[in-house]
């Protein structure tokens, strides 16, 4: 049997008790982006549990836009949200739908509850509308214009459509109940006017449905069996039932309510990802600092790792966070048993072997993974010039350095031995160049007369290496639940200009995520390269955040 793609929960269970009652034969799920920014890492647990239950059920699961504030909408988040959810892997076997597909339709509803005496057009000002709601201590006010006849509601609702009053004039509203202790039952608005180009529809509609209006008609529409949505929609239920309740259209999806997944270190919401990317703080909506899906592929994330993530962000009715440093575990497991191993110099620091001929170079046989036989071997070039990592040397290393400081032996990694006679200063007095002699002997990394080392360490040959720009990545924020900007960490990108790979990676990264030895996972990013390869560092090789997310 194939592993779910949900654990069962209690959404899975009110399922089971639906197809073993027979209220349910099939199962049909659905994911309701606004198409007004791009998908983040909240929304892939929301992806996750609606296609993956539709999977798992041999159901359906529609991908529809939830377009009814054209204000903020554009095609180009709707084309990045679509783009993600296929990069996720989740295959969809329909159209992808669109709230706006229903506008006649629920024109037509509206105009029911109109009929009904159940909507009235309310000439009320915005602020008088917001003032006469009440609260949470005081019940609402009624509108002067709740008992209108409904013939001239329904004139006014017909002349609204026709465009011939201006924005915000009036609004539909349903007759539900001023007194009512949930504010969202006080004669909510369901639809305004507001002249404003729509992405699908253009400029035939001036009036648009509100989203509590829109969502249960189109969840109806779509045959919806399970309507699946995050805990703050549960005041909004009682609406979503009245609404097709009080409308003749056969059909009535079972809201359910789920936990968000909220995660340390991070600001979810599509809100504040929207300013950082229009102040600048990051360069765009990919940012791979960026918890949305667009940021993780451009970093290297691998869709497998990221669903493993918001599988382990459980689906319970307790609002629950999870730590960042789990999303990097999921990622760093993946990436240990698919990447080739490769060495990458991150901060060179020159080493001469004095006793390795001039104009000379050999081949060194390497492992592509420790573990995995299966990856194979590859030549990696050797010669009298190499660059290793700056900080594997150290002027006055202790007992416990193994690597270079002057008289050291120290492992290169397949290659040989080497001896650190003595570093070169500049006259700063940094050093700038390392000294060494090696061991003819020690081919492939033993010595025959059993010699040991201590320190391994990785390298490059300093002709055949060819030059990168790495991009290592941090947390967006420094503090585990960041109230905003003033959160920032300011390190959170560092740029290496001058790093060095072994020859052969460069021309082969197209979609290969690698290990370079000790430093971290490694992706190219093509796109935004302008005059050298840039690499960006998925995740280091270990967590060094896991004390702080205590
Ligand atoms: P944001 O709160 O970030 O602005 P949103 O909820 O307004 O996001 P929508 O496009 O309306 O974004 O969301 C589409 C679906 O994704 C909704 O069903 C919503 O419940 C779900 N969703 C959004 N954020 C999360 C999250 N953090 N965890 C789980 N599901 C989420
Ligand atoms: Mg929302």
């Amino acid at each position: 049997m194939t592993e779910k793609n949900v654990s069962e929960n209690f959404i899975t269970q009110i399922i089971d008790t639906d197809l073993e009652s027979g209220k349910h034969q099939d199962i049909v799920t659905r994911f309701p982006p606004e198409p007004n920014g791009f998908l983040h890492v909240g929304h892939v647990k929301s992806i996750c549990l609606n296609f993956g239950l539709a999977e798992d059920y041999q159901g359906v699961c529609n991908l529809r836009f939830d377009d009814t504030n054209p204000a903020k909408e554009s095609v180009e988040y709707a084309q990045s949200i679509q783009r993600d959810v296929e990069w996720l892997g989740f295959k969809r076997d329909k159209e992808v739908r669109y709230s706006s597909d229903y506008f006649d339709q629920l024109y037509t509803y509206a105009q029911e509850l109109i009929e009904k005496g159940l909507a009235f057009i309310d000439e009320q000002t915005a602020e008088e509308i917001r003032e006469n709601r009440g609260d949470f201590t005081h019940p609402g006010v009624n509108s002067p214009h709740r008992g209108r006849p409904r013939s001239e509601s329904m004139d006014l609702f017909r002349r609204m459509k026709a465009g011939e009053f201006e924005d915000g004039k009036m609004v539909l509203r349903a007759k539900i109940d001023m007194q009512s202790g949930n504010l969202n039952m006080r004669d909510p608005i369901i639809y305004r006017i507001k002249r404003q180009h729509h992405i699908r529809t253009g400029d035939k509609w001036c009036i648009y449905p509100m989203y509590d209006f829109t969502h249960c008609i189109s969840d109806a529409l779509e045959g919806i069996t399970h309507s699946v949505c995050t805990l703050e929609f549960a005041d909004h239920k009682p609406l979503y039932d009245w609404v097709l309740d009080n409308i003749s259209i056969g059909c009535h999806p079972h809201q359910i309510e789920f936990n968000r997944l909220n995660q340390t270190f991070t600001i979810i919401s599509k809100r504040k990802l929207i300013e950082l990317v229009e102040e600048g703080v990051v360069d765009g909506w990919d940012d791979p600092r960026m918890p949305t899906v667009s940021g993780m592929r451009r970093r290297g994330y691998t869709p497998q790792s990221i669903r493993e993530y918001a599988k382990k962000s459980t689906v319970t009715k307790k609002p629950s966070i999870i730590p960042m440093s789990t999303l990097e575990d999921c990622v760093r497991q993946e990436l240990n048993t698919i990447a080739p191993r490769v060495m990458g110099i991150l901060r060179p620091l020159k080493v001469v072997i004095e006793n390795y001929p001039e104009g000379e170079s050999e081949m060194i046989v390497a492992k592509n993974h420790p573990m995995d036989e299966s990856f194979g071997n590859r030549e990696i070039p050797f010669a009298r010039e190499l660059y290793i990592e700056a900080d594997d040397y150290k002027e006055n290393a202790n007992r416990k350095f193994f690597r270079f400081t002057e008289g050291r032996e120290v492992r290169l990694r397949y290659a040989y031995y080497l001896t650190c006679q003595r570093a070169i200063k500049n006259d700063a007095g940094e050093v700038i160049e390392l000294r060494c002699t090696y061991d003819p002997e020690t081919k492939g990394g033993s010595s025959p007369d059993g010699r040991k080392v201590k320190g391994t360490i990785h390298w490059v040959s300093a002709q055949h290496a060819d030059d990168v720009e790495l991009r290592l990545y941090d947390r967006l924020y420094n503090e585990k639940s960041p109230k905003g900007m003033d959160n920032l960490n300011d390190n959170s990108l560092e740029i290496l200009e001058s790093a060095k790979i072994e020859p052969n990676i460069i021309n082969n990264s197209e979609g290969i995520r690698y290990q370079f030895e000790r430093m971290g996972y490694f992706y190219r990013d093509k796109i935004h390269e302008t005059n050298k390869p840039i690499f960006n560092r998925i995740v280091t090789l270990r967590d060094s955040w896991a004390k702080l997310e205590q």
